[in-house]
């Protein structure tokens, strides 16, 4: 349920507003916003009886949210969330963010030279795992806290802010204390305490759709996340497993304006593993941005016959600086941009004297 109090209300009336809810026994979360404050109530699993809420003074509305989830709706907050991965870089404004890179990261040298590639060409942030979720348990795990290590030297090398998948509770603190947005692939999306961990650590989160998960377990899933605190999330379309084997998966772009119907969360499409296939990236990358995606998750190789994950799907670095000019007109006939890299960080001056 959600109170939204009259233009103006004083502090004292939303404090009232506050007091009344927890004495009935539930949670209160006030939300400032540009014209009114808004006071959530959560912890109540039926209908709650608004009616000593209604009548205190400063209350214009009750809206009793219809959904399963609550925290991610519309309804709960109207305006959209912008999720902030690093300053300049914002995802869920008018700027659209290109998220690239390799599936996995493989060494130091094919690392930094993919984050240099994909920023020339206009990404503005780099994606890599170093923990890796494989259909096989043969397959390349990824190279674990070693190639966190080789993320942060590629930030360090470009200003490219970090996007890396956690797998478990533990690695979740061990990906935090590198990533400058933490990763819940979609073989995780329903690992509820990994959710909940992601929550606490309260890092910006990148929620992958599961491969059969509906909209609404993909906007129950990010609920766990802020129902922790933490509403730094952005979600992101994948694809689904479909009957037909002609492509990895079904890309939904539906998912996009639907998601933005039903939630204030960015929405970003990963056209990769949406596809599987190469040459369909970039014209499901144009289809995205131009349905209203908030961004690109985009496998980027610098040598993608030699991957040691993805290979089929990466982009060659020339093919993905033509991806990037292709959208630039296509955001600009909606309005949008694209956000352009961060200024690279300027080390730390040397120590003078000693
Ligand atoms: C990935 O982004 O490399 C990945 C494993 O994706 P997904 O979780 O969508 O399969
Ligand atoms: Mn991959």
């Amino acid at each position: 349920m959600l109170v939204v109090m009259r233009h103006g209300a004083p502090q004292a009336e939303i404090d009232r507003v506050v007091r009344t809810i927890e004495e009935m026994g539930y949670a209160a979360r006030p939300m400032p916003g540009a014209q009114r404050t808004a006071v959530g109530l959560v912890g109540n699993d039926g209908r709650v009886d608004a009616s000593r809420i209604e009548a205190l003074p400063g209350v214009a509305q009750v809206i009793h949210v219809t959904q399963p989830y609550k925290q991610v709706s519309r309804e709960w907050r109207p305006e959209n969330t912008v999720v902030t991965i690093a300053p300049g870089v914002r995802i869920g404004g008018r700027e659209v963010v290109v998220i690239a890179g390799p599936c996995s990261v493989e060494s130091e040298h094919q690392i930094v030279t993919a984050a240099r590639e994909v920023r020339a060409a206009g990404a503005s942030a780099l994606r890599g795992g170093a923990f890796k979720p494989r259909s096989s348990p043969y397959s390349f795990q990824g190279l674990g806290a070693p190639g966190l290590a080789m993320l942060a030297l590629a930030r360090e090398e470009t200003g490219l802010p970090i996007v890396t998948e956690a797998m478990d509770d533990a690695g979740a603190h061990l990906v935090a204390e590198v990533a400058d947005c933490i990763q819940v692939g979609a073989r995780n999306m329903q690992n509820y305490s990994l959710l909940r961990t992601v929550g606490r650590i309260g890092k910006p989160v990148l929620l992958k759709r599961g491969m059969a998960a509906t909209i609404s377990d993909l906007l129950l899933a990010a609920e766990y996340i802020l129902a922790e605190g933490n509403s730094q999330v952005i979600l992101c379309e994948r694809g689904v497993r479909s009957f037909d084997p002609a492509a990895r998966n079904m890309f939904d772009l539906t998912a996009i304006p639907l998601v933005h119907k039903l939630s204030h969360l960015p929405i970003i499409a990963d056209p990769s593993h949406g596809t599987g296939l190469r040459d369909q990236v970039t014209p499901m990358a144009r289809a995205a941005v131009a349905a209203g995606s908030d961004g690109l998750l985009v496998e980027v190789h610098p040598t993608p016959d030699r991957a040691l994950s993805d290979g089929a799907q990466s982009l060659y670095p020339a093919q993905f600086a033509s991806l990037i000019a292709e959208l630039r007109p296509i955001l600009s006939a909606i309005n949008r941009s694209l956000t352009a890299p961060p200024s690279r960080r300027v080390a730390a001056p040397a120590t003078v004297g000693g």
